[in-house]
């Protein structure tokens, strides 16, 4: 799987929000680490979500496409808080332009520069997750677990990535401003900018030792496992977002939020359209000339139903009320029984002469294939 996100889903170009997000389903159910042997899988995983996430906001994907991925992943790092894939809310280049020629492109780009000197705590990115369950799951709403890989605040050093008794020195590079501003001269004049100071990361501080546990990052990566509310009614690729439960901003910030895509299984015997449920039923030939009262499976326990005389193969009966539950609403769907006539594809003696009796009385001449019914005794 080449690096570049439309390849990644293979998509084209061109493709839009909807195919990415069809492109995205499929390459996910495929690699998902759950259902995928492949040692490489959390790994094309985690690429596939990526790439999904870039392509479908409309503004990050202006940005992929107009600098190509290297250059996309490269300012994606720069932009980051404490080295993750942190991209921050809205702008993937977080609040850092770094030193140099890279942040002169980018400062072309995203006319940035301006209001960098207000630095604000980054809020921690979003993370997603997916959850499978099953019908009656959806129906009866459930509480479910799942196991993230998220990367928490390193618990030696709080997030700070240097040991609290490290001697700490002021920033010669921007003598303890954190910034740095560099005049440039440009086609449409002098642009000052302010970039925020590459060797200290814009603490304006320099610390003799870096953490040991997280390599100064001041992330590690941990795994978490949290109990999710599913509510009743709820329908594949529908999310629940569990608040703060992302990953952890920056100093003074709060986390992100984890995103739970969940996938609703099929069913053996409803299909769900919306909030109802369809169903097929069998029913005999005298059940349906005579009419019968029949016993239906729903979510919710078997139901049964008058089935009038003279139904005709391919009738539909609606149990209202009998469908799936209205997500954070009242009421139900209704569930939808489609009758259907089965001709029986053996009969015994009794059975035979009691139809031929019955075509008879009809008026009715069959002509029946030479054999026929010497074939059907035999097989009783
Ligand atoms: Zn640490
Ligand atoms: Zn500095």
């Amino acid at each position: 799987m080449s690096e570049d996100f439309y390849d990644v889903l293979g998509v084209g170009r061109d493709a839009d929000e909807a195919e990415i997000q069809q492109a995205y389903r499929q390459k996910v159910s495929e690699y998902h680490p759950d259902v995928n042997d492949d040692p490489d899988a959390e790994e094309k995983f985690r690429k596939i979500q990526k790439a999904k996430d870039v392509l479908t906001d409309e503004e990050k994907r202006q940005q992929y496409d107009q600098l190509g991925h290297d250059r996309y992943e490269e300012a994606e790092k720069r932009g980051g808080a404490g080295g993750g894939a942190g991209a921050g809310r809205g702008n993937p280049f977080g609040g850092a332009g770094g030193a140099g020629g890279m942040g002169d492109i980018f400062e072309q780009f995203f006319g940035g520069g301006a209001g960098r000197g207000q630095q604000r705590p980054q809020q921690g990115r979003d993370l997603r997750t997916h959850l499978t369950i099953d019908l009656e799951e959806a129906y009866e709403g459930v509480q479910k677990q799942v196991t993230v890989r998220r990367p928490e605040r390193c618990p030696d050093c709080d997030g700070a990535g240097y040991p609290e008794d490290a001697d700490v020195r002021t920033c010669p590079q921007c003598d303890g401003r954190g910034q740095v501003t560099q005049v440039r001269q440009t086609p449409l004049g002098r642009v000052q900018q302010t970039q925020e100071c590459s060797r200290c990361g814009g603490e304006g501080e320099l610390h003799s030792e870096t953490c040991s546990t997280c390599s100064g990052q001041g992330q590690v990566r941990e795994e978490a496992t949290l109990t999710v509310d599913v509510p009743a009614g709820i329908r594949s690729g529908q999310t629940l977002r569990m608040e703060r439960e992302g990953a952890p901003g920056d100093k003074g910030a709060p986390n992100g939020d984890l995103l739970v895509e969940v996938e609703v299984e099929p069913h053996p015997d409803f299909e769900r359209e919306g909030d109802d449920l369809h169903h097929r039923h069998a029913v005999s030939f005298p059940q349906a000339v005579f009419g019968d009262d029949i016993e239906v499976p729903t979510l919710d326990g078997a139901a049964s139903f008058d089935l009038e005389a003279g139904t005709q193969s391919g009738e539909t009966f609606r149990l209202k009320g009998k469908g799936m539950p209205r997500l954070r609403r009242r009421g139900q769907g209704d569930l939808y029984v489609t009758v259907q006539v089965v001709t029986p594809d053996s009969l015994n003696e009794e059975q035979r002469e009691a139809l031929e009796a019955f075509a008879e009385a009809g008026g009715e001449e069959i002509d029946v294939e030479q054999g026929f019914f010497e074939k059907l005794k035999s097989s009783f």
